[in-house]
């Protein structure tokens, strides 16, 4: 890898900030395009397990990180009434898979990228609309007409990916059969237990964020593109949970209505390559992932780890972008398939499946759930 390298990263979410950032790290010249104007406050919470929370310290942001984190107690998943039916303790976790889980709102997380960041590099309000190489480069294209010269370019665009779509032609995204809405309330949060609520073809959860906020999340099977209730998604969900344990309906009632997201949940089915040439994908754009395991944004902060670990150790950038591709595809798409998997037992909606699963959850050993995932939240990029 030659140092004078200058890496154009195409888009600024939590991908493309974590990547400049390991690719800074490199004393590489690394410039982000991102074409939204402006870096919105937007989103809800964002889980950040042990696999992720080691990538950060990679990065050297787990001190930050940590201090963003508020002390769970346990965390776990409840039946529709309230009852317990898993629960793990956060120490517990944290002394088996490395590392802890954290919980941040995802505003708070993409400010921390980008305070990390050189100054100049971050540059807002540039639509990329493709690429061209050739064996001295590559060059992006704009939508105003600018063109920018680069050695590398890496796909962080999304899970719409028009990077991707240039790649490997149109990917179809795959519906889940569930849509989501998600929230940020102000809610004191002394006894909140961290995890989901599991119904049927129904789920809440909820987790503790710091500054007495709380991130919850719903779900219902719905098919795809189903049309807002009239009243609005805030009291459609207060219909929708009215009468569940506490404190479910407390937390919606205390959320700004105008600040609940509501998304159709989808994926991209898992691609055999991300990467030709001096162009890769990483995060959402190679490998967008329903959210069930909260892996989405910890896949991108592993590829970003990884990306620079193969430029470091490539012999030239394009052996160095597939030494990335090569140590990351098979496991980001393993996570992919499993968080599809989770998505189907847990959004179960038959009384006879949804009776299984919950005896089947509730008489589990709390050390076999446990060593399920350590593939998954030991895992240190
Ligand atoms: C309901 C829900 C809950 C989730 N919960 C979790 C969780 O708890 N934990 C977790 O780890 N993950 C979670 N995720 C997944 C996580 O949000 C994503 O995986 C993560 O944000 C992906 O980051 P990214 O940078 O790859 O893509 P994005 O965040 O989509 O960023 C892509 C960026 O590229 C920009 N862009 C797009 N096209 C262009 C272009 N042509 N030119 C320039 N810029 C462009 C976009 O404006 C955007 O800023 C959740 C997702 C959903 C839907």
């Amino acid at each position: 890898m030659s140092e004078s390298m200058h890496i154009l990263i195409i888009g600024g979410g939590i991908g493309g900030l974590a990547a400049a950032i390991a690719l800074q790290q490199l004393g590489l010249a690394v410039t982000v395009f991102e074409r939204t104007p402006e870096l919105h406050e937007v989103g809800a919470g964002l889980s950040l397990w042990p696999n992720a929370v080691k990538a950060l310290d990679k990065l050297g942001l787990g001190e930050p990180l940590r201090a963003m984190g508020v002390p769970n107690g346990s965390a776990g998943i409840r039946a529709w009434d309230g009852t317990p039916l898993v629960q793990l303790s956060a120490s517990t976790l944290e002394q088996t898979f490395g590392a802890p889980t954290i919980v941040v709102h995802r505003a708070d997380l993409q400010t921390l990228l980008r305070a990390a960041l050189a100054p100049d590099v971050l540059r807002l309000g540039w639509e990329c609309t493709g690429f061209v190489q050739d064996a001295e480069g590559v060059t992006a294209q704009f939508a105003d007409g600018q063109s920018v010269r680069g050695d590398l370019l890496i796909g962080a665009d999304g899970i719409r990916s028009a990077m991707r779509t240039q790649l490997f032609g149109e990917q179809p995204l795959r519906y889940a059969g569930y849509t989501a809405w998600r929230g940020v309330a102000h809610f004191a949060h002394d006894q909140l237990l961290l995890g989901e609520t599991w119904g049927r073809g129904t789920r809440f959860g909820i987790a503790p964020l710091n500054q007495e906020r709380v991130y919850w999340f719903a779900t219902r099977n719905a098919p795809a593109g189903s049309a807002a209730a009239p009243d609005g998604h805030k009291a459609e969900l207060l219909r929708r949970f009215r009468g569940r344990h506490d404190p479910i309906p407390a937390v919606i009632a205390a959320t700004e209505a105008t600040a609940i997201l509501h998304n159709d949940i989808y994926d991209l089915q898992p691609l055999k390559r991300w990467g030709q040439g001096r162009v890769t994908l990483l995060g959402d754009a190679a490998h967008a992932m329903t959210p069930n395991l909260g892996q989405g944004a910890c896949q991108a902060l592993e590829d970003a780890v990884a990306l620079a670990a193969g430029l470091h150790a490539g012999s030239s950038g394009d052996a160095g972008l597939r030494a990335y591709e090569a140590r990351r595809i098979n496991r980001a798409n393993a996570i992919v398939r499993q968080s599809w998997r989770v998505g189907r037992i847990a959004q179960l909606e038959h009384p006879l499946a949804v009776g299984l699963r919950n005896f089947a959850f509730k008489h589990m050993p709390s050390n076999m759930s446990m060593r399920q995932f350590t593939w998954l939240l030991g895992h240190e990029v």
